[in-house]
């Protein structure tokens, strides 16, 4: 419209920067932000004709050219029969900022800047509305870093901070604009892809996701070789008619962990037979949860050998769940206690148990019988945890007869604060040997400064001892623990044939089905009582 300016008053000088002279008789759309389209401004001019003022908050251009937050009333004056409009506005663009300051903090994560859980929930679902209207899917993926938690755990979270940064920056420039990212926590990120023409169409991004972590991710001049498990769940899903955003991205979490199961650095999709498989690992959670109380769980007992002449050196405790009649070996119920604190109960319930298997057995008068348990790697890496057990041995005064094991991946992925808690296993007085030797990559020097009494060379190997390239490595093992003093244990002895050789390469000591399987107490007792396995 027409309306020119007549008048101006001094604080519009100061907050428009525009003098007097220079705006008398010029339209006053000349401060109409072009961000708001003409329609606003029709509204407005409306409302006054109709009710005399208009309220609001507007945009208005400075003279310098930059924008600001305005609150204006537009009034409309009867004077003399002529028509006036007085403006009355003032800058709110502190306020204003103050407020997208808020609502992006309340949106976005602080670290990284992404969208955070909350905003990312909230895009999910408002997608999930509008593919339920279009008929198209759209796909949620899960990322997790596979070995973030050994650099954040070994060079401190500050590091672990900048590398999210990086890896957030990384992701964010390879994502396609109309895709949302966010960061759920700690080295969780998830991407939403709407509008999939069709399913699979994600691919492409996914092959460039992954390329990003073929280099190496650098903070503060550091290479750091990072990779990622990504999961990816489709909406529509195929096994559920309504899935909202936390199901989604439980779904695509799911398919992540499969991932790592198959052995990390790589894509996996949801299907419902993952869903099949969570529940009934849930089940066996549930169930192994209350073997305890139930009296389901016992320790058997499988004799360590002494090749040279055949006697019974200790023992290795084996855990048996024994349910409705039916025995469930640890190779399908370890793993699955290993997902969460439940192991660690398991872990005490073995100690107490080992303990009063020693006592026992000090009352038949093998009190020079070890007793070896198998600790795990949850409880290895919590330094309470450890100082709790080995309160608990010296109380009981059975130290000197118990070892425990530990293997060689769980002494892998805690190698920055491993001594330590071996230095305090030693320090009470528990013998420690290394379990499954051979399957880590543990490095030869390094374990050169452990202080384990006896390396148990994995039974895959004894196994294979008819391939020449594997006796060549036993026959490094038995030679390299014998220069550090340390007993050697081969595992899974099962033919004489291995008996004889491993005996001719001087290995001391061995467990296998050659000799014994577990027994229970009374049996283990028999054995020691009565026999020496023949050579
Ligand atoms: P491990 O500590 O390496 O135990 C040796 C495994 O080899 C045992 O399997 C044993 O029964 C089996 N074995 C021994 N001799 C032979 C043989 O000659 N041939 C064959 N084929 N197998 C043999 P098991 O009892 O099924 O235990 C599997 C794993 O579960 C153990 O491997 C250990 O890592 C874990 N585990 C067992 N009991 C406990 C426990 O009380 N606590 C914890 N945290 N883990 C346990
Ligand atoms: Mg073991
Ligand atoms: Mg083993």
């Amino acid at each position: 419209e027409g309306k020119r300016i007549l008048n101006v008053n001094g604080a519009f000088t100061e907050i428009t920067g525009y003098t007097e002279e220079e705006v008398v008789g010029k339209p006053v759309m000349m401060f109409a932000s072009q961000r708001h389209a003409e329609s606003v401004f029709e509204a407005i001019w409306d409302e006054v004709g109709r009710s005399n003022i208009w309220q609001g908050e507007l945009i208005g251009n400075r003279k310098d050219g930059s924008e600001m937050y305005e609150h204006v009333i537009f009034m409309k004056l009867l004077d003399d029969g002529n028509t006036h409009y007085v403006t009355v506005f003032s800058d709110i663009s502190e306020r204003v900022h103050y407020e997208q300051k808020l609502h992006h903090m309340a949106n976005h994560d602080s670290l990284t800047g992404l969208f955070n859980r909350s905003e990312i929930l909230n895009r999910i679902d408002h997608a999930v509305t509008l593919s339920d209207r279009s008929g198209k899917s759209l796909a949620v993926v899960f990322i997790d870093l596979d070995n973030f938690k050994v650099i954040n755990d070994s060079l401190g979270h500050d590091v672990g901070d900048r590398l999210l940064i990086e890896v957030a920056k990384l992701l964010s420039r390879t994502v396609r604009h109309s895709d949302t990212l966010g960061r759920l926590g700690g080295d969780e990120f998830v991407i939403l892809l709407e509008s999939l023409a069709y399913e699979g169409e994600e691919l492409g991004l996914l092959e460039k996701l992954m390329k990003i972590f073929e280099l190496p991710v650098t903070v503060d001049g550091r290479n750091f070789a990072v990779a990622a498990s990504f999961g990816v769940v489709y909406y529509p899903v195929s096994d559920s008619s309504d899935c909202n955003a936390e199901c989604l991205i439980r779904k695509a979490d799911l398919a992540m962990y499969r991932a790592k199961e198959l052995g990390k650095n790589r894509v996996a999709y949801y299907n419902s037979e993952l869903e099949e498989k969570i529940q009934s690992q849930m089940l066996v959670k549930d169930q192994l949860s209350n073997a305890i109380s139930n009296g389901e769980l016992n320790l058997y007992l499988q004799p360590k050998v002494v090749l040279s002449d055949g006697s019974v050196h200790g023992a290795e405790a084996l855990l048996k769940w024994r349910r409705n009649g039916r025995e469930i070996p640890p190779s399908l119920f370890i793993a699955i206690a290993e997902e969460d604190d439940l192991i660690k109960k398991i872990d005490r319930w073995v100690l107490q148990e080992t303990i009063r298997l020693c006592n026992a057995m000090r009352r038949e008068g093998y009190g020079d019988i070890s007793v070896a348990m198998n600790v795990s790697g949850r409880t290895f890496s919590d330094l309470q945890a450890v100082t709790e057990m080995l309160d608990t041995i010296e109380k009981s005064g059975a130290a000197r007869q118990i070892e425990f094991e530990i293997t060689e991946r769980v002494l892998i992925e805690n190698l920055v604060f491993a001594s330590d808690i071996i230095q305090k296993i030693k320090g009470a007085g528990v013998r420690l040997s290394l379990d499954d030797f051979g399957t880590g990559y543990s490095s030869f020097s390094y374990l050169s400064r452990m202080p384990f009494d006896a390396i148990k060379i994995d039974r895959s190997f004894i196994s294979a001892l008819h391939e020449p390239k594997q006796k060549v490595l036993v026959e490094a093992m038995i030679a390299f623990s014998e220069k550090l003093g340390m007993h050697v244990i081969a595992e899974g002895i099962e033919t004489r044939e291995q008996l004889l050789w491993l005996r001719d390469q001087k290995c001391d000591l061995g467990q296998g089905l050659l000799f014994s399987e577990a027994l229970p107490f009374e049996g283990f007792l028999k054995v020691l009582g009565t026999f020496r396995y023949e050579g």
